[in-house]
């Protein structure tokens, strides 16, 4: 099966391609494809923003489009950023802002409880739809550290670990995340509508 990811983040792409492995006969980007496309993302939930992604892209290529929403939720902040983590500052993707930001909101707050959160919608042009969620726990470090991953990475630290997860690696990182869990969630629903059919 040819899968077209709906999405033109390139961190994502590449955490979601090395994730899925050899799942799918070919898997191409967007930019891959030879679409331009910027879904609006007006929903109230990652699912609804994840399912409107990937509906527009299956029914613009004809193809079987998989669509990630993720973002931060961030406990002492009633749950935000959330959907609007990647403009949480103002400017879209500006990872840098958006880090200075949520730093300033916690200034000396005690709760530093967060998670991720991943809604991955798989989306067949006849219309048929597979979601899932995936959630990764940790804590709001008091400072950025490390120079992996994206994003909240550099503030996103991980007790257990002892390191945030920009000091992770990809490749363990790719094995506990949110991205992670909602895609192993798809497979396994994917696995079984193969067998049942
Ligand atoms: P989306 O493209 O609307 O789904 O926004 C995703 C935003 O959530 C990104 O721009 C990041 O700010 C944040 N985010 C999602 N997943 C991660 C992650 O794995 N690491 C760091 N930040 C993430």
């Amino acid at each position: 099966m040819k899968l077209i990811i709906a999405s033109n983040n390139e961190h994502k792409l590449k955490e979601i391609r090395a994730i899925l492995g050899g799942h799918f006969e070919q898997i191409q980007s967007l930019r891959e494809a030879g679409i331009e496309h910027e879904t609006v993302e007006d929903g109230t939930t990652f699912a609804q923003n994840a399912e409107k992604k990937a509906r527009e892209i299956a029914e613009l290529t004809g193809c079987c489009a998989l669509a990630d929403d993720s973002g931060i939720c961030v406990d002492a902040l009633g749950g935000a950023p959330g959907i609007y983590s990647a403009r949480f500052a103002g400017k879209h993707g500006d990872d840098e802002a958006n880090n200075a930001l949520l730093l300033e909101k916690l200034k000396g707050e005690k709760n530093r409880g967060a998670h991720y959160c991943c809604a991955m919608a798989l989306v067949w042009p006849d219309g048929r739809i597979l979601e899932t969620e995936g959630r990764f726990y940790g804590q709001i470090a008091e400072k950025p550290v490390g120079e992996g991953g994206f994003g909240y990475d550099p503030l996103f630290y991980l007790p257990e670990y002892g390191v945030t997860v920009a000091q992770l690696g990809t490749e363990v990182k790719n094995r506990i995340s949110h991205r992670y869990i909602a895609l192993a969630k798809l497979l396994e629903k994917l696995d079984q509508m193969e067998e049942k059919a």
